[in-house]
């Protein structure tokens, strides 16, 4: 049976079977993967516990028919105190369905893996919803739709301001954002958050401070701006919306 290595990070999982999970991973190697964990879910497994969501591990794969199969795992870090607390977790939720509607599967995007370890270590330590926010804007950009911010992308004129535009392509003028009713106004703050980000190193990041309402927005803009590439609402965004009501 061919065997292969990875480095992955666990983006989510399922249940599959009597025993088996379907496991979401995101691998330095090979981009966006779905494999299967066989008898996971009974007490016996060697692997139980060690594919929670968020984990990050050296993986031994088995190619599979359908699905290739986890067949050893060496956890590099479990991540068990970012699953502990809701309000990481939620965001780490986001951060986890941004990569899996983004980054079509079985393509590799190592420059995106790193971001996504950055991200992990940043929701753990810093304000995860500057975490979150970070890594959707710096990720689109790895992707190739990285948000205009200074020329409008419609019509190549002066965007400083805070009109949020997803449908047209980031920070537009006035006059381009009145022609999309989806637009959103940011206000300074957040606009110039949002902009601050979009070049950030993650130890840059880790060291803005935002208010509350600020921060909302920053996360609205970057929300609405995957959907809109995504061309589908993200899971992730109505949980985060019941966590604030
Ligand atoms: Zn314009």
């Amino acid at each position: 049976m061919a065997v292969y290595k990875a480095e992955g990070v666990v983006l989510g999982r399922r249940a599959l079977g009597e025993a088996d999970r379907v496991v979401d991973l995101f691998t330095r190697e090979f981009g966006r993967l779905r494999v299967k964990v066989k008898a996971v879910r009974r007490t016996t497994s060697r692997l139980a516990g060690r594919l929670e969501p968020f984990t990050h591990a050296r993986l031994l794969l088995a190619r599979g028919r359908a699905l290739d199969v986890v067949a050893q795992v060496e956890v590099l870090d479990g991540y068990a105190d970012l699953r502990e607390d809701l309000r990481r977790l939620s965001y780490g939720w986001l951060v986890a369905d941004l990569t899996l509607q983004l980054v079509p599967e079985a393509e590799p995007h190592p420059e995106v893996f790193a971001l996504l370890v950055e991200a992990l270590q940043l929701l753990r330590e810093g304000d995860p919803v500057v975490a979150a926010g970070w890594y959707a804007l710096r990720l689109f950009g790895e992707l190739g739709y990285r948000p205009a911010s200074g020329r409008c992308p419609s019509c190549g004129g002066e965007a400083g301001g805070d009109r949020w535009s997803p449908a047209l392509g980031g920070f537009c003028c006035p006059r381009c954002s009145e022609a999309d009713p989806g637009h959103l106004r940011l206000g300074g703050e957040a606009a110039g958050a949002t902009r601050f980000l979009l070049q950030a190193s993650a130890q840059e990041a880790g060291r803005l401070r935002l208010s509350e309402r600020a921060t909302g927005r920053v996360v609205a803009a970057v929300v609405a701006y995957a959907e809109a590439r995504a061309d589908r609402p993200l899971r992730a965004a109505k949980v985060l919306q019941a966590l604030d009501r």
